[in-house]
């Protein structure tokens, strides 16, 4: 693991490049939480890329804000962000030369008017354009817009000011100092409500948060970013927040494995992750996946296999296991397919195992026509296949378009509702502040086979009580 992170760490500008990619990445998953009216007409050229959605829901707020941010990373153009984000463009042409640079670069891009949504280069005089004092997030042309804007303002600016620090502390995760490290867990997994009974098993909690703070790359950020380094509380918080967001895949991933009755204890366990984008897998390193096995220690051994065609090449690129993997561990392996073509190319010939479970995370199929297009081979295939499959989702808006979707297709929903391993940080779409903002994970719906098949009788009574063996 040390060799692992430290690996990471020597080549500082591929973090930092990474990094400045980061701000448009968390907004175009989002895309359609924005507003009703984002929906993007377009759907981009093949369908399957959520990037196209991101630009075009921020255009459709900020006029002219995504060529803010492509000119920020110095890309010409958005199949240019896409080459980026595919690891082509890596070290070459971004041209950043400092921390400092870095950090103003990601400022930049959410440098707008929140009331009228002028962009710097729309104003007379490009330095009036001044930020809220409170939160450090928001930015106003002049007293008049921050005043009309401050009725709505004012129920989302104390978010706004926790979502400001934990953009700055998520470079950390790139860094390698986040997450902490962390304990085997001493309770069993149904015991376990939250985050509160999570944090309350970590025996060295404030020595590794306190490690954290006196870490180099803190002390990097907080010189370099432009903002006044918040108070070492505030500090551990945005650290525990920040931790959540990365490990709420891995604890999800459990919480799936606990909702279909798998005991990992008793079975080595394949784990398939569909619609795996950047998000999961840009700078991924093998040990992403460690909580799960802490989760379950004294497992016989876990496979997760993230699959997907926005999944970046890294040090997770390696082929999947075809026998049993280590016990006590977890196997990382990623690949950049279409999930059915990756069943019929890898599953089919037995190159990967068959699945236990599959995890799609914000797989965003409700979010237009053709990424639901996108999804529906593999929808089908999970239910055909009968393989128990969980999805998470960022808000309960959400959450009910997917139940529909699924609904439309005949799936056998076994249950849907808030996931106890929720992200605590708060995510902002960067192009309208002024919403709620949303967590990562926050919602899921598990669902196994079609609906014809389990009302037959003799499949219910199995399900049920492959289901008692866990406390839902
Ligand atoms: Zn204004
Ligand atoms: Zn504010």
């Amino acid at each position: 693991m040390i060799d692992d992170k430290s690996k990471k760490t020597n080549n500082d500008f591929y973090f930092t490049d990474s990094s400045r990619i980061k701000p448009l990445i968390m907004d175009k998953s989002k895309a359609n939480v924005c507003s009703s009216q984002c929906h993007p007409a377009d759907k981009g050229p093949d369908g399957v890329h959520t990037d196209c959605l991101g630009f075009f829901s921020m255009d459709s707020n900020v006029p002219g804000l995504s060529n803010v941010i492509l000119a920020n990373l110095n890309l010409k153009d958005q199949m240019e962000y896409r080459s980026a984000l595919e690891g082509t463009k890596y070290g070459k042409d971004f041209g950043i030369h400092s921390h400092r640079e870095m950090f103003q670069k990601i400022e930049d891009t959410f440098k707008f008017c929140a009331e009228c949504k002028k962009l710097p280069q729309d104003l007379i005089d490009p330095a009036a354009l001044r930020r809220c004092k409170r939160c450090q997030n928001v930015y106003y042309c002049s007293v008049s817009c921050q005043k009309v804007n401050w009725p709505t303002h004012k129920a989302f600016c104390k978010k706004l000011q926790l979502a400001a620090i934990d953009r700055l502390v998520e470079w950390l995760v790139f860094t390698g100092v986040l997450p902490f490290t962390t304990c085997a867990w001493t309770r069993q997994p149904h015991e376990l409500t939250g985050w509160g009974d999570w944090l309350s098993m970590q025996e060295n909690l404030e020595y590794e948060l306190d490690k954290v703070l006196k870490s180099d790359p803190m002390r990097i950020l907080w010189s370099n970013a432009g903002k006044p380094r918040p108070e070492d509380p505030d500090l551990k918080e945005s650290v525990k927040r920040v931790t959540s967001e990365f490990l709420s895949r891995p604890l999800t991933i459990g919480f799936g494995l606990k909702t279909f009755g798998f005991n990992p204890l008793k079975q080595p366990l394949t784990i398939h992750v569909v619609g795996a984008s950047h998000t999961e897998t840009l700078n991924a390193r093998v040990t992403d996946m460690d909580e799960l096995a802490r989760m379950f220690s004294g497992n016989q051994g876990l496979e997760v296999v993230m699959v997907g065609p926005e999944v970046v090449k890294g040090d997770i690129s390696r082929p999947p296991l075809k026998a049993l993997g280590p016990k006590g561990k977890v196997y990382l392996s990623a690949h950049k397919e279409f999930y059915h073509i990756f069943w019929e190319s890898m599953v089919e010939t037995r190159e990967a195992a068959r699945p236990d479970l599959v995890v799609g995370f914000h797989p965003g199929f409700h979010a237009s026509q053709g990424l639901a297009e996108g999804w529906l081979p593999t929808l089908l295939l999970l239910r055909d296949y009968r393989i128990p499959s969980l999805f998470t989702f960022y808000n309960d808006l959400e959450l009910k378009y997917s139940l529909q979707i699924l609904a439309e297709l005949e799936c056998h929903i076994i249950t849907s509702g808030a996931n106890p391993w929720c992200s605590l940080k708060p995510e902002q779409v960067q192009s309208c502040p002024n919403k709620l903002p949303v967590y990562c994970n926050g919602y899921y719906i598990a669902f196994l086979g079609a609906v014809e098949e389990s009302q037959e009788g003799e499949d219910v009574e199995e399900e049920e009580e492959q289901l008692s063996h866990w406390p839902l």
